[in-house]
């Protein structure tokens, strides 16, 4: 690239406005810095995501200020969660339970729920520049100190500031700039590939619930969505799908709708508009995202499969968080790079738990016996299942479900079963110690020098700042 046309000067720059972008743009903005926000796209446009948010994700974009543009676009609060295990035929069926007051999920689609975030932060006084694509750091004394990019008309610019954030997505550029988009310090390859479609619904009566069935190793669900659709996501095991797009992809989509029973008749003459888009080979994973005047927010840091449908709530919360830790240290280049790796140690901390939960979800595989048991006992016991779905909701850690009272049932169960079925039993509970062991082995990585965080408490009484 050659020289800038112009240099100026910001207190942060934020590489990417979507959803982790705009959060930590918000917060900035609001405690009084300059923070000017960079992103090659125009608003507002789509993004290759699904966009399930649970209550603490609508509780986030509450706290961020957005929720009264978001709720305008028209999805429906979402108040029932429902998860099915279609061939035992049990059923998962919930409130939640309110999360910051939020008690209901919600389903909007990427085009207007982050043009609401760009203008919510366009609106706590940060600068967002669209069609501004980064592909140069600046680098001053082994610091990063700024960024070229490329603008609508075409001329080089330069911004300086201490802190740069890259919240630029799975692909991120400046986590390439910085070395560390390749070498990921956890890294867990998704077993499902991801279709999903738009479909008009005609089921006014499911226009409150969203839905998740597991059919053998299928996995379907239909969140309804703004103006009047209904968004239906299928992920099957990468080794029974297509490995790149092609003409057949609406077929096959077709097709696994036809496979899961419940789902086939919850699309029953709703009609499918646009294309069906497709999500293959992904990764989960937690990148070093802190550095000498830079941070990784978002997915440029971390990333979890869709399964579990986490990602947009953990990139505008950590987001958030990252532009309120630092609005007061960007003058102290010390002092900043401290609360940037206290940031980062927080995020990996808080979203283990999920990240791991969400890694058994994207197997690829049938239901576990340990999985079919929570079905089933949360099928006959409401308490339960309450309690399933506050995990996804962040306010029960999986480790309190799954406990070990439970497992010793499954165990009882699988060993006094038929002799036929024994052997099977006995090589999952191998594959479930096999996975435990090496989940420990992921936090010793990842979390060298902390103390494991409590992992068995309810968080519902604990104040927002021990939430995860
Ligand atoms: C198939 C699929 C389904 C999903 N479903 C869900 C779900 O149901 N619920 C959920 O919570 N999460 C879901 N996720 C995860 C969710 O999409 C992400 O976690 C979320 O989008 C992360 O937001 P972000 O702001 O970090 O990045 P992104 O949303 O990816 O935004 C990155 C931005 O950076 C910009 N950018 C990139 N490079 C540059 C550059 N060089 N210069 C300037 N700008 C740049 C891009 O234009 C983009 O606007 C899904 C993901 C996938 C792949």
């Amino acid at each position: 690239m050659s020289g800038p046309d112009t240099v100026e000067h910001a207190d942060a720059i934020v590489v990417g406005t979507r959803c982790a972008g705009s959060a930590a743009a918000i917060a900035l903005a609001r405690a009084g810095r300059r923070v000017i926000g960079l992103d090659s796209a125009r608003f507002p446009s789509d993004a290759l995501s699904t966009h399930l948010l649970w209550p603490a994700g609508v509780a986030e974009l509450n706290t961020l200020g957005a929720l009264e543009p978001v709720r305008e676009l028209g999805a429906p609060p979402l108040t029932v969660a429902m998860a099915v295990a279609s061939g035992p035929g049990y059923t998962v069926r919930a409130p939640y339970t309110p999360y910051e007051g939020i008690d209901y999920a919600m389903c909007v689609r990427r085009t207007g729920m982050d043009a609401a975030l760009v203008e919510t932060a366009r609106e706590a006084g940060a600068e967002i520049r669209e069609r501004a694509r980064v592909s140069e750091l600046v680098w001053s004394d082994g610091r990063v100190a700024g960024v070229r990019y490329t603008n609508a008309d075409n001329t080089i610019r330069e911004v300086r500031a201490p802190l740069t954030i890259g919240a630029d997505g799975r692909g991120s550029t400046v986590a390439g700039l910085v070395g560390v988009r390749d070498q990921p310090f956890l890294d867990v390859r998704s077993g499902r590939n991801c279709f999903y479609g738009y479909w008009r619904d005609n089921k006014p009566e499911w226009r409150d619930t969203a839905v998740m069935w597991r059919a053998a190793a299928l996995l379907g669900t239909a969140f309804p969505c703004d103006d009047g659709l209904v968004l239906c996501l299928l992920q099957p095991p990468v080794d029974q799908s297509p490995q790149k797009v092609t003409r057949g992809v609406e077929e096959f989509y077709r097709g696994m709708v036809e496979q899961i029973p419940g789902l086939n008749e919850r699309m029953r003459g709703c009609e499918l508009e646009g294309k069906v888009r497709v999500g293959l080979n992904i990764s989960s994973y937690f990148r070093r995202s802190a550095g000498p005047g830079w941070a990784l927010a978002g997915d440029a840091g971390h990333f979890k499969d869709p399964v579990t449908a986490q990602g947009i709530r953990d990139a505008m919360r950590y987001g958030r968080l990252l532009g309120e830790s630092v609005a007061r240290s960007l003058d102290d280049p010390h002092v900043l790079d401290g609360e940037v790796l206290e940031w980062e140690r927080r995020r990996v901390r808080e979203c283990m738990d999920i990240f791991q939960w969400t890694n058994r979800q994207a197997r690829g595989e049938p239901l576990t016996p340990l999985e079919l048991e929570l079905y089933r006992s949360a099928d006959e016991h409401p308490d339960v299942a309450v309690g399933l779905i506050e995990v996804y909701s962040r306010l029960r850690t999986p480790n309190n479900v799954v406990s070990p009272a439970r497992l010793a049932r499954v165990v009882a169960r699988g060993i006094s079963g038929p002799v036929s079925s024994r052997a099977a039993f006995t090589k999952q509970l191998g594959r479930e110690v096999r996975d435990a062991a090496s989940e420990w082995a992921q936090r010793r990585v990842a979390l060298p020098d902390l103390p494991t965080p409590p992992t068995d408490s309810v968080r519902r009484a604990a104040p927002t700042s021990a939430r995860q």
